[in-house]
């Protein structure tokens, strides 16, 4: 009734339609308070109670523990490649493992801060695969050991949790929070931009371990910068993203009506093999990657010709399912189907797939 498309863009991304619709709904009046939550105080009694209904919603769709602390802040993910060495490093020494762009660029602006060691990487394979646990060189005195937990561009997911001892470990999860239940005991920090899976643009999760923090920080790291500082005031040091804010109450919301992570995960879970057993029957075109470091949320495929690239991108765009054109630097395409595709949306791209392929093979 909307004429929506199928759409497939890695991020920015799709929200739930029934979440765009309640948004709607709430659009010119929320909660009795006869404005929009784009217009409201964020020291409102209104917003301060949307700000904690969403923050006590996160930890429990998430299972996330008290001595945990969550975080809604700005700047991105991107903002946490330089937040994070400034928090958490210590003696100096943190280990840094390369599986896609974003750890490359995490791993090059943590370079500024101190003695920062690449532990792993498999970019001569061309990021097709996550290395195996006996391939990380990891150093027992780092102040912590930094993945990237989903890689967004080339489509490759840790397949497990990488033992780091007593090292924290820290996982960019951007493109993969709230795909699956994750035990966040595991983890020393967790960080997500929200465009993928969580909200509008304009929010950056942060989910980390109290003993972590610390307030007095070297005096060149920015007041705004500073976690201890964020969480001491709730998110609320400065004006927080608001309107992302209470769209990821909303998605939170449905992922919890729909029965939680568990639910969340067998749903995903689903789609993304239908895709890849769809791809692996087909004689035109192939995911490139280790069958174990596949991801659940971006699947990437391509033929060998370019040509043919090319045409599928067209014509997949003029039949309605959109942004199916891979990350420049991979070439061929990739579907991103975090939780707000719905099933249909990957039953009709397979059908396309096979189209295409009768027409063109
Ligand atoms: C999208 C993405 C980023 C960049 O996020 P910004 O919010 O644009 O800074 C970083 N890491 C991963 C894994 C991503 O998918």
């Amino acid at each position: 009734m909307y004429n929506r498309i199928y759409n497939f863009s890695a991020g920015p991304s799709m929200l739930p339609l029934s979440v765009l619709e309640k948004a709607r709904d709430e659009m010119m009046n929320c909660r009795e308070s006869g404005m929009s939550v784009m217009e409201m105080s964020h020291r409102s009694k209104v917003y301060d109670k949307i700000i904690k209904e969403t923050e006590s919603l996160f930890r429990e769709v998430m299972s996330i523990p008290d001595n945990y602390k969550v975080l809604f802040l700005q700047g991105g993910a991107s903002m946490q490649f330089a937040n994070i060495p400034m928090n958490l490093l210590r003696t100096g020494k943190a280990d840094y493992i390369v599986t896609g762009q974003f750890s490359g660029k995490a791993y090059k602006e943590a370079q500024k801060y101190g003695d920062i060691h690449l532990a792993a990487t498999t970019k001569d394979e061309n990021f097709t695969r996550i290395p195996r646990q006996d391939e990380l060189d990891l150093r027992p005195d780092a102040d912590y050991v930094h993945i990237c937990f989903n890689n967004t561009i080339f489509g490759t997911k840790w397949d497990y949790i990488p033992d780091t001892g007593n090292v924290p470990l820290v996982a960019d999860m951007s493109s993969c929070i709230l795909s699956e239940p994750i035990d966040v005991t595991k983890f020393g920090l967790i960080y997500a931009g929200a465009q993928k899976n969580v909200a509008p643009a304009g929010l950056t999760i942060v989910i980390v371990r109290e003993d972590l923090l610390r307030e007095d920080l070297p005096a060149f790291v920015p007041t705004m910068c500073n976690y201890a500082t964020m969480a001491a005031n709730d998110s609320m040091y400065n004006t927080p993203p608001c309107y992302p804010i209470y769209v990821c109450g909303l998605v939170l919301e449905w992922i919890k009506g729909l029965g939680g992570l568990e639910a969340m995960y067998k749903i995903n879970k689903a789609k993304a093999d239908k895709l890849y057993a769809c791809l692996e029957e087909s004689k035109l075109f192939k995911n490139p990657n280790d069958v174990a470091s596949r991801s659940m949320m971006n699947v990437t495929f391509r033929a060998e010709s370019d040509e043919i690239n090319d045409k599928f991108v067209k014509e997949s765009a003029a039949a309605g399912f959109s942004n199916l054109k891979g990350h420049r630097s991979v070439g061929g395409m990739r579907a991103s189907i975090y939780n707000a595709m719905p099933s249909e949306g990957v039953d009709a791209l397979c059908e396309f797939i096979k189209k295409f392929e009768a027409e063109n093979a």
